[in-house]
């Protein structure tokens, strides 16, 4: 393994220490540590540079940053950092991995063909959209697709969700912490959400459901949304709903066009790996939301594509050494603690 420039010869081919595929949190970071860890990683960035975050408005929640800024900003920042310490960025797309053989093979679009030892996959997820017209020139002037994230910008505000299931239903719930009234808008007249959480939605006193209405448009002035134009789904009849902002919830799409056949996935498709970011295959790593589903912020991006650069390169050094690789589960890994909490 060299530990200069990321390449040594393999058959004449240069063969790359670490390929990152997605430039998001994720993808940086692991960037950032492996090109501390002298590994001279490459980090293909793929056609949505930055990720997630360069559509984020304003970013209020990533420690470090308490006047906040702006997604584009941070993302300059997420490479700055990393170049600095000498990942190298290619603007182009993977449409092809070969993890069948070692070295596996990364093929882009651009027509470039990589050998490497080691691969992190952040190609993260992206929100469904609704697709109405006004939703993408108002998505972060009140069209919002994480609570989370943008929940606080509405205190005292009227919202809508748009969604049924469990997504819609919680984010719903945690928007009662700021928001004057939510209301849900769902296409059917039931639910699609767990029984607990529509008996919490339905408990809940600022929580107004909305049946069997789609949204159509939205609507705005000044910039800042202003209403919805809906539509029923029985009748056809068409209505507008005056409101400060608007969240969609009504699916979270993994990026994982690459990966059918060749790493496991779980059953919305998404990557599966274990504490260590381990996918399947030995020498493949997964960081961020192409393999968490659950937590889906920067800040926990960032974390997991720190570790997954630490196994990697933990994975490299046994590699260099001729030690045999032991991908074996991690005893944590056993269900056993969380199994004796919920007897609790
Ligand atoms: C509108 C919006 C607002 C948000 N606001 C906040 C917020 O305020 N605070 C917060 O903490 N979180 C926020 N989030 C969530 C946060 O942005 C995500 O959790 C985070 O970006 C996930 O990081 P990631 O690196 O896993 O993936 P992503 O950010 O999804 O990045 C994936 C990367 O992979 C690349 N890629 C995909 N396929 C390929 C391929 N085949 N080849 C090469 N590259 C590929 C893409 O080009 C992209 O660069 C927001 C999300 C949205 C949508």
């Amino acid at each position: 393994m060299s530990n200069t420039n990321g390449h040594s010869a393999n058959g004449g081919n240069p063969v790359e220490n670490v390929i990152i595929i997605g430039s998001g949190p994720a993808g940086f970071t692991a960037g950032l540590y492996a090109a501390r860890a002298n590994l001279a990683p490459l980090l293909i960035t793929g056609n949505d540079y930055g990720g997630q975050v360069s559509i984020t408005y304003d970013i209020e929640n990533y420690p470090g940053f308490p006047e906040s800024l702006s997604g584009p900003e941070l993302v300059e920042k997420f490479k700055e950092q990393a170049e600095k310490f000498g990942t190298r960025v290619e603007f182009d797309y993977v449409n092809e991995i070969l993890v069948d053989r070692h070295p596996f093979v990364v093929r882009t679009s651009g027509g470039a063909e990589y050998l490497t030892r080691s691969i992190v996959v952040s190609t993260g997820a992206r929100p469904r959209y609704l697709e109405i017209p006004g939703e993408k020139e108002f998505t972060g002037k009140g069209v919002s697709y994480c609570a989370t994230c943008d929940g606080f910008f509405f205190r005292g505000k009227d919202v809508l969700v748009v969604g049924g299931g469990d997504s819609a239903a919680e984010e719903a719930l945690f928007l009662t912490r700021y928001a004057s009234r939510v209301r849900i808008l769902h296409r059917r007249d039931k639910l699609r959400a767990s029984k607990i959480l529509q008996d919490r939605v339905f408990a809940n006193g600022k929580i107004e459901m909305v049946w069997n209405t789609i949204p159509v448009e939205i609507v705005g002035e000044g910039g800042a949304v202003t209403g919805v134009k809906t539509r029923d789904t029985v009748t056809g009849e068409e209505g507008l709903l005056k409101t400060d902002g608007v969240f969609v919830f009504i699916g979270h799409l993994p990026n994982n066009d690459l990966f059918p056949g060749k790493l496991e996935m779980d059953e919305d498709g998404h990557l599966i790996t274990d504490r260590h970011m381990r996918t399947n295959v030995p020498g493949v790593f997964a960081a961020g939301e192409i393999q968490d589903k659950v937590f889906k912020q920067v800040a926990t991006s960032v974390g997991q594509g720190c570790a997954a650069a630490m196994a990697t390169t933990r994975f490299l050094e046994d590699l260099h050494a001729g030690h045999q690789v032991d991908w074996s589960a991690d005893p944590r890994e056993f269900a056993a603690p969380r199994a004796a909490v919920a007897a609790l």
